[in-house]
């Protein structure tokens, strides 16, 4: 049977951590799915055009290592306001949410558009400012030059344009739990995330 658990909020905001740890505690198959429009928006930079890069998309695509830096997140979010491309990625992240043994997506609209119909939906998110130094300081750690006042500006202008574009805009579902990490560990957020998820699952 399938069962799909929707994990969306801003850059930075702990999804991507809460998303592994919730996929394995409940032993389920995971998808990053930021990770797609980044594999776009890195084709897009190496000269592709953006629909034609999102519908020649392939699952190995995703595995680029280069794929985490702030230039390709910034390229993402410029071709993830486009309808086209995002259209041309629904279906492998409609599939991958169908697959039997249960799935965790996050991203953007994953409790909106992607899986409105999601057994469990949460919305990470936190401040700007703590975001952006969760950011800073692991940008530092992988040897990155980057101020930190570099990664807010970053932070801040990705929320704006992900907020105010026409298609699927970052927002939280009606029916989704809403969790602010700013003040929590890890451990905390992780514990959060799963005792909302059991409480949507049994609802
Ligand atoms: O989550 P991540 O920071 O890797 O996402 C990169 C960009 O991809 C986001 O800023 C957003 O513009 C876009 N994205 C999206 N919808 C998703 C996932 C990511 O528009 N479901």
């Amino acid at each position: 049977m399938s069962f799909a658990i929707a994990i969306d909020g801003p850059a930075a905001a702990g999804k991507g951590t809460i998303s592994k740890a919730v996929a394995a505690h409940f032993g389920f198959a995971h998808l990053d799915t930021g990770l797609l429009y980044r594999a776009v928006g890195a084709k897009v930079l190496a000269g592709a055009e953006p629909i034609a890069a999102a519908k020649a998309l392939m699952p190995e695509d995703l595995e680029d290592s280069s794929l985490r830096t702030a230039e390709v997140a910034q390229a993402a979010s410029r071709v993830a306001v486009i309808g086209e491309v995002r259209a041309a990625l629904v279906d492998f992240q409609r599939a991958f949410a169908q697959r039997a043994g249960g799935a965790v997506l996050d991203g953007r609209d994953i409790g909106t558009v992607i899986c409105p119909d999601a057994a469990a939906k949460l919305f990470v998110t936190a401040s700007a400012e703590v975001r952006a130094e969760r950011r800073f300081l692991e940008l530092e750690a992988r040897g990155s030059d980057v101020t930190r006042e570099q990664v807010l500006a970053d932070v801040k202008e990705r929320d704006a344009r992900d907020m105010e574009r026409a298609e699927a805009p970052l927002k939280a579902a009606e029916d989704a739990k809403v969790i602010d990490t700013s003040d929590m560990s890890i451990g905390d957020a992780v514990e959060t995330a799963i005792a909302a998820i059991k409480v949507q699952r049994e609802g």
